[in-house]
């Protein structure tokens, strides 16, 4: 039987450790697994309706999982202050600068990496060592 990560209780975690450090993340509205992705999507969040999914195929996989979510609630954070996510700016966007902004002060917070704005877009997973979620885990594309 393969463990599957409590989605709820990692959510909490990171949300927790924002939280002690002043940063507010909302509740969202639904958090739960996707089944039908393709292999490069790995989360989701819909400011819209305030869902936030993980793919089910990293269910196994608790630090990728983990991973994931940060950059989600990344964007939690970045449509809180502003609904286009972009803050407005030109040079905005779903992964411009004001969520690297954002991604920045998650990763002080956190410990992980902070994010480059080549990789910005899986960050902060695609960041992270070879090998370091484990020997069955490779990068799509490696
Ligand atoms: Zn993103």
């Amino acid at each position: 039987m393969v463990m599957v990560v409590n989605l709820m209780a990692e959510w909490i975690g990171l949300a927790d450790k924002l939280r002690d450090a002043g940063v507010q993340v909302p509740l969202p509205a639904y958090l739960g697994w996707a089944d039908e992705w393709s292999d490069t999507v790995a989360g989701a969040w819909y400011p819209e309706t305030g869902r936030l999914y993980v793919a089910r195929r990293i269910a196994h996989v608790p630090l990728l999982v983990r991973d994931v979510l940060t950059h989600e609630v990344a964007h939690q954070i970045q449509y809180g202050f502003s609904g286009s996510g972009s803050g407005g700016g030109v040079n905005g966007g779903p992964h411009g600068d004001l969520f690297s902004a954002v991604a920045t002060r998650v990763a002080g917070i956190l410990g992980c990496p902070s994010p480059t704005a080549e990789l910005i877009r899986e960050w902060p997973h695609a960041q992270r060592p070879e090998g370091y979620y484990g020997p069955q885990v490779r990068r799509v594309g490696a």
